[in-house]
């Protein structure tokens, strides 16, 4: 059988159409069922876009221009607004950054799990009370029973995102879509929610789309990254060949920024330059502007996809034409 998810050449553009901004220009990944894909850069390179387009929750003005995204062998972009409502919620479960951002401050834990249960799973009453505590138990909130009825004010940081988690997980989702889950908590109750996020991902066997600006976050959960530069993916590949041999200048830039020490527990540092506007055509390398390595090609023509092994990688260092002591010349460290 084929991936659970499938990304294809998805275009998004934002604002009037004489001069629209492109967050998601041709991107394209699969998920495997139990897997975890991570989406890996600095903020404003697409990557919470991109999963807002592919739940069809795009903000006002934005639309999806083109490409296709199929899920358990269906066009999501092709469904009714009904028939995507019964997907999102149910087979495809969204966690955020915010907890305040997707919990209703002005109803209880119970009601917010029991409106999912009912249209996800046809729960109500007792059994939909019983399930509900269940999974508060299976996310480890202490004294489950009695928390049912709390108010999300009454949970600490780390316990409201694993209510989040709890009504996320309720209507058994096939597809997890966690953007940075864990970037507003303190390293310590950070790394207890990545390894429960782990734990019942392996338990039911879900896939991930996980989107970080934290490689410590890739490296402790991503069995595949995909490293995204102004709306397009630039390097994708398995954690232990990326970890071991990053190829594309910005992905080596990614973990330069980081002192070594710390490496697995903070965000990025400052790189240096901006990402750049994406209300303009390009012509050349995106990254060309902040690239050490950027040469005259770069500027002039779009690089296209080279394979290395298992890693992809669009960069003109790897062009082809060029000899494997010019490439090992210029990516050495
Ligand atoms: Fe740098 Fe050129 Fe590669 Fe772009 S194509 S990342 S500018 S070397
Ligand atoms: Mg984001």
């Amino acid at each position: 059988h084929g991936p659970l998810l499938e990304v294809s050449e998805l275009r998004v553009l934002i604002g009037p159409d004489e001069s629209p901004v492109r967050p998601v220009d041709g991107v394209g990944f699969s998920i495997a069922g139990g897997e975890t894909f991570a989406l890996l850069g600095e903020s404003g390179c697409g990557k919470s876009m991109t999963a807002l387009a592919l739940l069809r929750l795009l903000p006002d003005g934005g639309r999806i221009a083109s490409g296709e995204v199929r899920f358990a062998g269906r066009d999501l972009l092709r469904l009714t607004e009904a028939r995507m409502r019964q997907v999102r919620g149910g087979q495809i479960a969204m966690i955020f950054q915010e907890p305040s951002t997707s919990l209703n401050p002005v109803m209880t834990v119970m009601s917010q799990i029991g409106e999912v249960l009912v249209r996800h799973r046809g729960l109500e009453g007792a059994a939909a009370r019983a399930e509900a505590r269940r999974l508060l138990e299976s996310v480890g909130i202490p004294d489950a029973g009695r928390r049912l009825d709390d108010y999300p004010f009454q949970f600490s940081g780390g316990m409201k995102q694993r209510v989040m988690i709890a009504i996320a997980l309720a209507g058994e989702p096939e597809l997890l879509v966690a953007d940075e889950p864990t970037t507003a908590l303190d390293v310590t109750i950070q790394a207890q929610v990545l390894d429960l996020l782990a734990r019942l991902q392996a338990e039911r066997g879900m896939g991930m789309l996980l989107i970080t600006h934290d490689l410590g976050v890739v490296a402790r959960m991503a069995q595949r990254v995909g490293v995204m530069y102004a709306g397009e993916l630039v390097e994708t590949g398995n954690r232990t060949d990326f970890f071991r041999r990053p190829l594309h200048p910005y992905s080596r830039k990614l973990f330069a920024a980081l002192p070594t020490d710390v490496q697995r527990q903070r965000p990025l540092a400052a790189l240096g330059g901006n990402v750049p506007a994406l209300d303009r055509d390009f012509v050349g390398c995106r990254f060309a502007d902040r690239c050490p390595e950027a040469f005259d090609v770069c500027r002039r023509e779009a690089p296209v996809w080279e394979q290395r092994d298992g890693q992809a990688v669009r960069c003109h260092l790897y062009s082809a034409g060029r000899s494997a002591a010019a490439i090992a010349a210029a990516t050495a460290t």
